[in-house]
């Protein structure tokens, strides 16, 4: 049984205070919906004082993108000893905006999964196809090389700190979502990848996340199909009630 997840990515949005503020309305409209798991993934910027700010609350930290290096001359880049030592549990690797805007390749993310991992991060990987590819009926391909190419030479035990998130890439920010059926089947998909790359037995415990214009409005019927384990929600996070309700939707399923 996988406990349904759901995870803010807050993008580059919040001053500290503005963290703060939404952290403590969230930590109050959520406070008693412990059978879901819920992550924040603020900037960098605002790790540590939503780091305080979540003590004693069912609420886990993220970060959204890490170096792969431990540390060195890297002027700019955040190493995964920082993030560590922050709290984070979660780091989200592959986003379609780091993907397009900062030209990361399957071989840098594969990187990245790989320095989280070792940094004992549960590392939420992101997959999808661009609309280009799904109208030229590309979309399991896509998915098949960026899942093959990410998760290349990771053993069966890092295998199990791994997340999924299908983000088809014509749904982010776009108010456009994959249907419950659409999105079910690339999990279907994936998780019969994850399986020929790990075992069944790892496959069945990977948790499998849809992201792509999530909202209270969808959230429900998307997460009552059975391969879709919970949300990765961008525009939506930033309301603390919109996220609260897409949260008690997820403890519904
Ligand atoms: C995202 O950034 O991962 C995302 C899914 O964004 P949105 O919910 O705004 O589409």
């Amino acid at each position: 049984m996988r406990k349904p997840l759901i995870v803010g990515n807050w993008k580059m949005n919040n001053t500290t205070a503005e963290s703060v503020d939404l952290t403590e309305k969230l930590k109050r409209l959520i406070k008693d919906m412990a059978v879901v798991e819920v992550v924040v993934a603020p900037p960098f910027t605002s790790l540590d004082k939503v780091r305080d700010a979540i003590k004693g609350s069912n609420i886990k930290l993220g970060a959204q993108n890490l170096f792969w290096e431990d540390k060195g001359a890297y002027t700019g880049e955040v190493s995964p000893l920082m993030i560590r030592d922050l709290d984070c549990e979660y780091v989200i690797i592959g986003h379609s905006e780091r993907r397009e805007y900062f030209k990361e390749s399957d071989e840098i993310i594969n990187k990245k999964i790989k320095a989280a991992l070792r940094n004992k991060l549960k590392a939420i990987v992101c997959v999808g196809e661009s609309l280009k590819e799904r109208e030229e009926d590309k979309t399991m391909q896509v998915i098949e090389s960026q899942v093959k190419k990410g998760l290349q030479g990771l053993s069966l035990s890092e295998a199990k700190e791994l997340i999924i998130a299908y983000e088809p890439v014509w749904a982010i920010g776009t108010g456009r979502n994959a249907t419950p059926a659409q999105a079910n089947e690339v999990h279907t998909y994936i998780r019969k990848l994850l399986s020929q790359i790990f075992n069944e037995g790892i496959a069945s415990n990977i948790k499998i996340l849809y992201g792509g214009s999530v909202k209270p409005s969808n959230s429900a019927e998307l997460m009552s199909e059975k391969e879709i384990d919970g949300a990765l929600v961008g525009g939506a996070s930033l309301e603390a009630d919109s996220f609260a309700e897409i949260v008690r939707s997820a403890c519904m399923v």
